[in-house]
């Protein structure tokens, strides 16, 4: 079996099933071996009658007293069933998996599985999963790969598949030099693969991911490396002269810029007008005002009689950059039409949208990387931002930059970076950091709570609402899955519907939701139809509705301490007082000491910092520092002595062989020319 072959070829895989995993950008086998595990479950040994927690996740042996019942209900089914633990009784209870009946035989023992709630004498457990008590001590042994999923698709499912995939002897050749994985001392790669899928234990689990880990910044880092070999510096063909027009615009802002974006502006100006074409990068916390920044930058291009691009990383924020700029140019009379070009607009839209990009001068563009995926010619590009930049790849930068006459760009972020790892990372940028918020904002107020006490939190929500504020609620999850209990957009907008009733309007949003339909969802929350708006993280980076005074967050230990930081600063953005509520439903006292870090600190960088010193090395899973530039597994935060040696690496076999001909780097060669192949037929 080869790595390239089609999902479909594998055992137990139909068209249909194909299409589910497909929805998760699973289309080869290859695709499947890097669906990496999201989490890793580990089952506890089997509770006794003495150490019955209620709220902790129990393992009960018990036997079933009679057969299951279903109840039809009107929103979904409910499977009851009643079970001996011993000489207590346990209710177990499931949502929407009427097959469980069949599955269950009446005095038969089995493993039930999950978050044990006590009601009086009476034991009960919600979504149980079910073991045979052999399979359950088989589990029991190792820590369980937990996926991502879609709906139809189980965890279940995934593991098999992988399994299957292992099981017919795929051929994973090893492409690093045998001095690379000495001098590191890292495992290989099959065996690596196997053991982020299926660990033996957690120390294997461990060497498995640093291997991996290790590959990602390594063939990133030799990419950017070629990519700075095949660049020579290159004339500035759209050099610029600052204007009245602009002096005039900054002069009428309704606030004062402060000193770090004077300071960017003035910059990013300066490399606008010098001879050869630069790139830099803008780093500043949430809020700290780059869109305007990024705004007065194009203005000057445009002045200049320039095109210039934004691109963001979703549709959500292209559409409101667009309507941003749209306001801007009404605002203070700005002869400028602004385009939009997302992955949504119709072929229609995309022709002429396309016809104007390649006929006018002095246009604003504003996109996704449907700017890059289109057939787009620019007429006159001067200058291309990308916002919010971890989400973009670098070569998927390049690719834009290309297409224009040489543009300079700017790169904005708000991902701090401490300065040796920017070295490493963007070491061929100018950098620019805006250290401070506007003033006159007033401090967001905490408070962390535990699930129990979550209504409280709806109920403040609803004053807030009813005052004339808005809110966001944030779920890990889209929809329900069998794997986990943590909350979903789906089933937590409807609950909150059922809570409010009519008197506040929810909507709900995530990733997996129709261009068209996710336009309409943030539209309606900026003009305020959508009262609370029930998300996904999708919201994280970039969105910006003023009037959203709260941020309740769920799970919120689900989450790494950075993350929360740009969640968090989704509010506090208006005049009114805002609020961030994290709702803590870990069963470790350490995570919750991790969230109380957020509650004394509103500085991203110090933030990303404390989080890394509290955390050992066990505590990676499920929890990532933010999607910064792309990767996979591996967190440039947590990994940075990893990111270290690939990055000596790298540097030592570009020096020695830049084009990568020796002998002994064919593996490395060829693994990146496929990559490469892969990436361009994924745009
Ligand atoms: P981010 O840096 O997170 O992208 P934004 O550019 O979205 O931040 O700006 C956040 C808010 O702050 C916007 O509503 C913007 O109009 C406002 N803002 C930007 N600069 C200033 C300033 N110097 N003083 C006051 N408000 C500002
Ligand atoms: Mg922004």
């Amino acid at each position: 079996m080869d790595y390239m072959e089609r999902l479909r070829d594998l055992k137990g895989i139909g068209e249909k099933t194909e299409k589910l995993y497909q929805k998760l950008d699973i289309y080869t086998v290859g695709d499947l071996l890097l669906h990496y595990p999201r989490s890793y479950q580990v089952y506890p040994p089997l509770s006794n009658y003495g150490d019955l927690k209620p709220g902790a996740s129990v393992a009960l042996l018990a036997r079933l007293k009679s057969p299951a019942k279903v109840r039809k209900g009107r929103r979904m089914d409910v499977t009851l069933a009643t079970a001996f633990f011993g000489d207590r009784s346990l209710d177990l209870v499931w949502f929407r998996m009427p097959y469980i009946r069949s599955q269950l035989a009446v005095g038969e023992a089995y493993v039930f599985y999950g978050k044990l709630e006590a009601e009086g004498e009476r034991l009960k457990i919600s979504q149980a999963q079910i073991y045979s008590p052999d399979e359950y001590s088989a589990l029991m042994q190792q820590p369980q790969p937990v996926y991502s999923l879609t709906g139809g698709l189980t965890n279940n499912n995934v593991k098999k598949a992988v399994q299957t995939v292992f099981d017919s002897g795929i051929r994973l050749g090893e492409y690093l030099p045998q001095e690379i994985l000495e001098g590191n001392q890292l495992a290989s790669y099959e065996w690596a693969l196997k053991q982020i899928h299926f660990p033996i234990d957690f120390d294997h689990l461990l060497r498995a991911r640093k291997r991996l880990v290790y590959d990602e910044f390594f063939f990133f880092l030799l990419e950017l490396g070629r990519n700075r070999l095949d660049e020579a510096p290159e004339e500035n063909r759209h050099p610029i002269t600052e204007t009245a027009q602009m002096e005039d615009v900054k002069e009428r802002l309704p606030f004062d810029l402060t000193p770090g974006q004077k300071k960017a502006l003035a910059d990013i100006l300066g490399d606008l007008s010098a001879p050869l074409v630069s790139q830099r990068l803008i780093q500043g916390d949430v809020g700290s005002g780059k869109t305007i920044v990024a705004f007065l930058a194009m203005l000057a291009c445009l002045e200049n009689g320039f095109q210039a691009v934004i691109m963001a990383p979703t549709e959500v924020l292209a559409r409101q950059h667009e309507k941003e700029f749209i306001r801007l140019c009404q605002e203070y009379a700005l002869p400028y039409s602004v385009v939009c070009l997302t992955g949504a607009s119709t072929a229609k839209e995309k022709r002429e949208i396309q016809s104007r990009i390649s006929e006018e001068d002095a246009l604003f563009i504003v996109g996704t990387h449907a700017l890059i995926q289109e057939t787009v010619e620019f007429r006159d590009l001067a200058l291309v931002v990308t916002d919010e930049q971890h989400r973009f790849g670098v070569r998927q930068r390049k690719i834009l930059a290309s297409k224009g006459q040489s543009p300079n760009v700017l790169v904005m972020s708000a991902t701090p970076i401490p300065r040796t790892l920017a070295m490493i990372l963007y070491g061929d940028m100018n950098l620019s950091v805006i250290r401070e918020l506007p003033s006159g904002r007033r401090k967001i107020k905490n408070a962390i709570i535990r699930s129990d006490k979550k209504k409280s939190a709806w109920q403040f929500v609803a004053r807030e609402v009813l005052a004339g504020r808005q809110a966001y609620v944030i779920c890990p999850l889209i929809e329900a899955s069998d794997v986990s209990e943590d909350e979903n957009v789906m089933d937590y907008a409807q609950a909150l519907k059922d809570f409010y009733g009519d008197q506040i309007t929810v909507g709900l949003l995530h990733g997996r939701m129709k261009s068209k339909d996710k336009d309409k969802v943030m539209e309606d929350f900026a003009s305020g139809k959508i009262q609370v708006l029930v998300s996904t993280t999708v919201v994280e980076v970039g969105v910006n509705v003023p009037n959203a005074s709260v941020m309740l967050i769920e799970n919120a230990n689900r989450f790494g301490l950075a993350q929360l930081h740009q969640l968090r600063g989704r509010v506090g953005r208006g005049a009114d007082q805002a609020y961030c509520i994290f709702i803590d439903s870990s069963d470790s006292e350490e995570i919750s000491r991790r969230l109380e870090i957020l509650v004394h600190s509103n500085d991203g960088f110090a933030i990303a910092s404390e989080d890394l010193k509290l955390r050992g090395p066990g505590d990676f899973f499920g929890i990532r520092q933010s999607g910064d530039l792309d990767f996979k597994i591996a967190d440039i935060y947590q990994d940075a002595d990893v990111l270290q040696m690939a990055s000596e690496d790298s540097k030592e076999i570009l020096e020695a062989d830049p084009r990568l001909v020796f002998e002994e780097h064919a593996g490395i060669r060829s693994f990146l020319e496929r990559r490469r192949q892969e990436v361009y037929t994924n745009l």
